[in-house]
């Protein structure tokens, strides 16, 4: 707990400090700055009454009974690189950051780990791979984002085309409510069918139902090693189509497409001999263990079939310099201006018209929009590049991420793959999933937290009508 005379401080920050003993309190607006936005970098985000870094279980109920008593909304907090303002921080708020929650344990003869929120997902896989398991999920982010914060996403990566996504490991939660209870929420059974599946809506949630204060995870055996081939493409059709080719014949274990603006960006950063000129990159690997490598011959033959410039299978040091490639794109596309970061998915025979339909607005539009993908999940990333300098830029910015929303769902497609609505794709929800099903999803929340004040404004309107 801080020393409590800290500079500007309340009544209310006395109250909060002598409610929460010896969990950290920060009140300072420097100290606060870090914690207000998530890597979407929401404009909006309001300046919080504090920040609170619990380490227990015990100390996320006692913030929740004194937030739930005074009717103060509460965000929580990951590692804040969320790319859809899901952990924006709420004007006079508490922001509840988990970063000292950081306990593991590993259970090798289940083959599971139970954890606490705010490790990172590098953590969780180097504590599995020292009793030679592995925790698959892969955000691009894994090195710098936290395992609470995935679950409360549910976030994909790229892996997960083969593996699944982060619900496909989530055995169990134990998540403090609104009103500080604590509930156990599934548990460490492969198999559980007792009453309705609550663990499965809470992951997801982003952080709207409840905190995260543990996961029981499973486990696989370590990964197979893996193969890796490249194709470049002088048009992003022919890529899509091989993609979809690939995906419909074998089950590779990475299937990502980078396109010529992102591929730039890059190449900018690293220097590795990206080709520049090409329309499209498209990465694929492979962990079939089959001697006769028949994924591998089917991968570069889909290349073939669908006129790529050039394909060829990487040495392993070179194969994963292009995964690298493709997991730095985000930061690398950052460097050209502020982002606005779709995340649309659509079923994968879709994929091609997604990318030419994407092509279009940028063009009707005059913005730029560099397209990475986890293009083997249909799950795709039109980053749209601002330009303050250009007056009225931001204007057709924001119409193109409007435009890039309805033409997914217009492909019967989803506004978010795995980054969550958040508050910035909030105004689209409504349009892929109707009003009967937010209505629902409306008196869930309700249900759950009577006065909404948990991460009020994500997913559903901080005042939202009735349900
Ligand atoms: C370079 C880059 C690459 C990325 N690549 C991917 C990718 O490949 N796949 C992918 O899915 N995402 C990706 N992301 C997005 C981001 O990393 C994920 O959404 C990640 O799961 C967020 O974790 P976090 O700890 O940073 O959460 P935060 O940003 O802190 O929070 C995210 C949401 O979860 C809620 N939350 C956080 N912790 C808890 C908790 N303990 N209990 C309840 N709610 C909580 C927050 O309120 C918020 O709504 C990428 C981001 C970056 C910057």
């Amino acid at each position: 707990m801080g020393s409590g005379a800290e500079h500007g401080e309340s009544e209310l920050h006395g109250a909060l400090r002598a409610a929460l003993g010896d969990v950290t309190v920060l009140a300072e607006p420097a100290a606060m700055e870090p914690y207000r936005r998530d890597r979407a970098l929401d404009p909006d985000a309001g300046v919080p009454l504090a920040v609170v870094l619990p380490e227990s279980t015990a100390d996320v109920q006692a913030v929740m009974r004194w937030a739930s008593a005074h009717g103060v909304p509460v965000t929580p907090r990951g590692s804040g690189t969320g790319l859809s303002g899901g952990a924006t921080a709420v004007e006079g708020g508490i922001v509840l950051g988990t970063e000292r929650m950081r306990a593991i344990r590993i259970d090798v003869d289940t083959r599971m780990a139970v954890v606490q929120p705010g490790l990172l997902n590098a953590e969780v896989k180097a504590a599995a791979a020292a009793h030679g398991l592995w925790y698959p999920p892969d955000p691009a982010s894994f090195e710098i984002c936290s395992i609470g914060g995935n679950a409360a996403t549910n976030a994909g990566g790229l892996c997960c085309v083969k593996y699944g996504v982060t619900a496909d490991y989530v055995l169990g939660a134990e998540v403090v409510l609104a009103d500080g209870r604590a509930v156990a929420l599934g548990g460490p059974r492969l198999k559980d069918v007792a009453g309705l599946s609550m663990l499965a809506l809470f992951v997801g949630s982003e952080g709207t139902l409840g905190v995260i204060t543990e996961l029981t995870l499973r486990l696989l055996p370590a990964p197979p090693p893996a193969r890796t081939v490249v194709a470049w493409f002088g048009s992003t059709e022919r890529a899509a189509g091989a993609v979809v080719a690939i995906a419909s014949r074998v089950r590779p274990s990475m299937l990502e497409y980078m396109d010529r603006l992102s591929v730039n960006a890059v190449e900018d950063v690293l220097g590795m001999g990206l080709r520049r000129d090409a329309a499209a990159l498209v990465v694929a690997r492979s962990d079939d263990q089959h001697p006769d490598g028949a994924e591998i011959a089917a991968m570069l033959r889909a290349f073939a079939d669908h006129g790529a410039l050039e394909a060829f299978e990487a040495e392993p040091a070179a194969g994963e310099r292009f995964a690298q490639a493709r997991r730095m794109a985000i930061p690398a596309v950052e460097r050209l201006g502020p982002l606005l970061m779709e995340d649309v998915g659509v079923p994968l025979p879709m994929l091609a018209d997604l990318i030419t339909g994407v092509e279009a607005i940028a063009a009707a539009r005059g913005v730029a929009i560099a397209f990475i993908a986890h293009a083997g999940d249909g799950n795709t990333h039109p980053l749209i590049v601002d330009d303050p300098g250009d007056p009225g830029h931001a204007a057709r910015a924001r119409l193109a991420y409007g435009e890039v929303m309805e033409l997914a769902i217009r492909l019967g497609g989803t506004i978010t793959g795995e980054h969550g609505v958040g508050r910035l794709k909030r105004p689209w929800l409504v349009d892929q999933i109707g009003e009967d099903l937010l209505g629902i999803s409306r008196r869930v929340k309700r249900a759950l937290d009577p006065d909404g004040i948990l991460n009020p404004g994500v997913i559903f309107e901080a005042d939202d009508g009735p349900a």
